[in-house]
């Protein structure tokens, strides 16, 4: 038996909506569950604004993308899926969301936390990055540094038991100044059916330009097809 066996790492992924990371970084996903990380996602909001239709019924259609991410996470491998359930479309990187961030972080205490960069206003010529996105990372970097590491910010929440505790990796998704990339050359065709679940956003032609992307990305770090981070690593005050 073995006696000194390392407990396996503990990633928190915190993205705005349920397919948010299926397009960005599923890939990396899967690899980081096989390779024996134990992966956590946190949904911030319900999805409600994923449907263009007039009169939808948004409370079925926040129900359905919580079943299709619960899919989409158990191909990748993950352990658990937090659901936050704020407004899809109306978010804001509120004191009252970091401090929910907060106390995931200090309950979770994972090594790495993975979530979308709020640096990025435009992508190229082409896309204004959703301002969820960009709320969402937002609220969830400054959890990370400095309230979840910080004993007196969010007091309330070392009365409910929940400890500070350093994060030593911070994993951006979808940023502009990228300087890590994950090979998924081995997951990518987890990815596309990870992705493929959310049959309320996505049918099956996301596949190609999907593939496209990241065989694009895998040429810059020669890969087959990669996914993109800017990876940042915090040294421990002490
Ligand atoms: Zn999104």
């Amino acid at each position: 038996m073995e006696t000194n066996a390392q407990p396996p790492m503990r990633i928190l992924v915190i993205v705005a909506h349920p397919d948010d990371i299926e397009f960005g970084m599923g890939g990396s996903v899967a690899r980081w569950a096989d390779e024996g990380a134990e992966v956590f996602f946190c949904m911030v909001t319900d999805g409600s604004a994923g449907s263009n239709e007039p009169g939808v019924d948004l409370r079925a259609l926040a129900e359905r993308r919580r079943q299709e991410q619960l899919e989409a996470a158990a191909i990748l491998g993950v352990r658990e899926v937090r659901f936050l359930g704020y407004r899809d479309g109306v978010l804001q990187p509120t004191m009252e969301l970091r401090r929910e961030l907060t106390r995931l972080i200090r309950e979770l205490r994972p090594f790495r936390v993975v979530c979308q960069d709020p640096t990025l206003v435009f992508w190229q010529d082409g896309y204004i990055n959703h301002p969820d996105h960009r709320a969402a990372g937002e609220a969830a970097i400054y959890a990370v540094f400095p309230s979840a590491e910080t004993r007196p910010i969010f007091p309330e929440l070392a009365d409910e038991g929940f400890e500070p505790h350093h994060v030593s990796e911070l994993y951006l998704n979808f940023s502009p100044q990228a300087n890590h990339f994950v090979d998924i050359s081995a997951t990518m065709d987890r990815k596309i059916a990870a992705l493929l679940c959310h049959r309320s956003q996505v049918g099956p032609e996301a596949e190609q330009w999907v593939r496209q992307w990241d065989a694009e990305a895998g040429k810059a770090a020669g890969f087959p097809y990669a996914e993109s981070f800017r990876v940042m690593r915090f040294i421990p005050d002490k």
